[in-house]
């Protein structure tokens, strides 16, 4: 057993995070998919939608032809919808609300449409919004993620300066560092942040992070408002004996390192254990496999029935060999020479449901070992706690309190995204730049 890189050859790498949800080949394929739909007239899709959008009217104007109408109805409700079209859980949202499901036919196919018009608009760079007038207004986003771009476009259409604070060298956030590779390529994630800014009134600033290079009190000081989307952060603490050993990694690291440094310079074992079923653990479990691990467990202290991925998400994560343990939460990580060797997990059962409403689990006192040489921890993520605090916003174990409109406890500052409800889905952090976009509008007075 071993942890090393170079596990594959060029081409096995390439083929292994290859495009998982291929698009359509061409009009006539789009065209005749589209046509397929029967235009609901309460449109289930749209409302399933967190950014909602009109999903009938984008899928009418691709059956008639008008690309580049279905690109401008899709990206006034969500300016990342070509990111979306590949990345959302599409299955419990538009697809998943689809009358077909409900005739036992396959549901429209609505990302592949979605994601037809928008690569076209994307890749031919399409105009489709104009900035009003500058106002003379300045706010400040922190983070250039999904909810921080969403932000800066609504506030740059209506003629407000904005500059982006980011501490990475470039932007779309976990679109660009954290989501797998095989569902959306860094290329597409660059191509989609300069579609973005291409409507202008939004300067970047990279390698720039609040707390550190600059403080939220300066910038609060040098604009008129100042929207927070930083994101969550680390992987959560384990807390158990052997946390500390060389091969125990945090899945965040894990899969940023697969983003930034090329796929064959990523360190993975033979035998891995991904504590958790979240997306994350799904995708640290799937990516660690087609990295060229022999063996990925997945150990889940509750059931299928609480887990927070979706079942497609569980079905890929099978698809690709990985193996799932039910019902077992890790007690300690056993190593030798310093190096992870083994994982001694406890076998709980189901208790009384705690305060996310799912039944608890509750340990029998019975351990079971597993031969491992890494452990990838993907048990939830951690808030930017000592940001949050320092700055005497009002929080909830970390995550930013605000009303529906972004509004803090402090005047001028807004937040949104996963900072403020513990991380959710890239569809939900442009919905939440969208309405703190709202809020920064109204208090401006524009
Ligand atoms: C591994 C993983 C897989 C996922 N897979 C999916 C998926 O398949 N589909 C899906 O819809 N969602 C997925 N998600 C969730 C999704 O990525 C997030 O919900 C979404 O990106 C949140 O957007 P955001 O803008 O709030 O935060 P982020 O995307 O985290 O962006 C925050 C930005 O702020 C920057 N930042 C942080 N602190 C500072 C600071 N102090 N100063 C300056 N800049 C700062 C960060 O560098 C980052 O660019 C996944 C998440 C993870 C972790």
């Amino acid at each position: 057993m071993s942890i090393s890189n170079f596990k594959l050859t060029t081409e096995e790498y390439e083929a292994n995070f290859a495009d998982i949800h291929p698009p359509f080949e061409n009009l006539t394929a789009a065209l005749v998919e589209a046509n397929r739909c029967i235009f609901c007239y309460d449109a289930p899709c749209m409302k399933s939608c967190p950014t909602s959008i009109d999903v009938p009217k984008f899928i009418k104007q691709i059956a008639t032809e008008n690309i580049k109408g279905s690109a401008h109805t899709i990206f006034t409700s969500n300016i990342m919808g070509g990111g979306c079209s590949k990345v959302c859980p599409v299955e419990k949202l538009c697809e998943g609300a689809c009358v077909y499901n409900l005739m036992e036919e396959e549901p429209i196919q609505i990302a592949r449409l979605q994601r037809y018009s928008t690569e076209i608009a994307i890749k031919e760079k399409w105009p489709l919004f104009t900035r009003k007038p500058s106002t003379g207004k300045k706010v400040a986003v922190i983070g250039a993620g999904p909810a921080g771009l969403s932000c800066a476009h609504v506030l740059s259409r209506e003629g407000i300066d904005v500059t982006i604070y980011e501490k990475e060298a470039k932007g779309g956030g976990l679109m660009t560092y954290g989501i797998a590779a095989y569902k959306v390529t860094p290329e597409f994630c660059e191509d989609e942040v300069n579609y973005i800014l291409s409507l202008g009134g939004i300067d970047i600033k990279y390698n720039q992070e609040v707390g550190k290079n600059l403080s939220l009190s300066e910038l609060k000081a040098q604009y008129d408002a100042v929207y927070l989307s930083i994101g969550v952060g680390l992987a959560r603490q384990l807390a158990i004996p052997g946390e500390d050993l060389e091969g125990v990694v945090d899945a965040i690291s894990f899969i940023h390192d697969i983003r930034c440094k090329g796929y064959d310079q990523v360190k993975v074992g033979d035998k891995v254990a991904v504590i958790g079923m979240g997306m994350t653990a799904i995708d640290a479990a799937t990516q660690a496999k087609r990295l060229g691990a022999k063996e990925v467990t997945m150990l889940y202290r509750r059931t299928q029935e609480e887990m927070p991925c979706t079942q497609v998400e569980l079905d890929i994560a099978k698809l690709d060999g990985c193996r799932i343990v039910w019902l077992a939460a890790p007690k300690e990580v056993l190593g030798e020479d310093g190096h992870v060797k083994q994982i001694v997990c406890s076998s709980m059962v189901l208790g009384e449901p705690d305060a996310s409403g799912r039944r608890s689990p509750v340990d029998t006192g019975e351990t079971f070992t597993l031969d491992v040489d890494m452990v990838i921890k993907a048990a939830g993520q951690m808030p930017f706690e000592a940001l949050v605090a320092d700055n005497q916003l009002a929080n909830k174990y970390g995550k930013i309190v605000t009303d529906s409109n972004g509004v803090t406890n402090i005047n001028g500052i807004f937040a949104g995204g996963d900072c403020v409800n513990g991380g959710k889905e890239v569809v939900d952090a442009v919905q939440a730049g969208k309405d703190g976009a709202r809020g920064i509008l109204t208090y401006l007075g524009s």
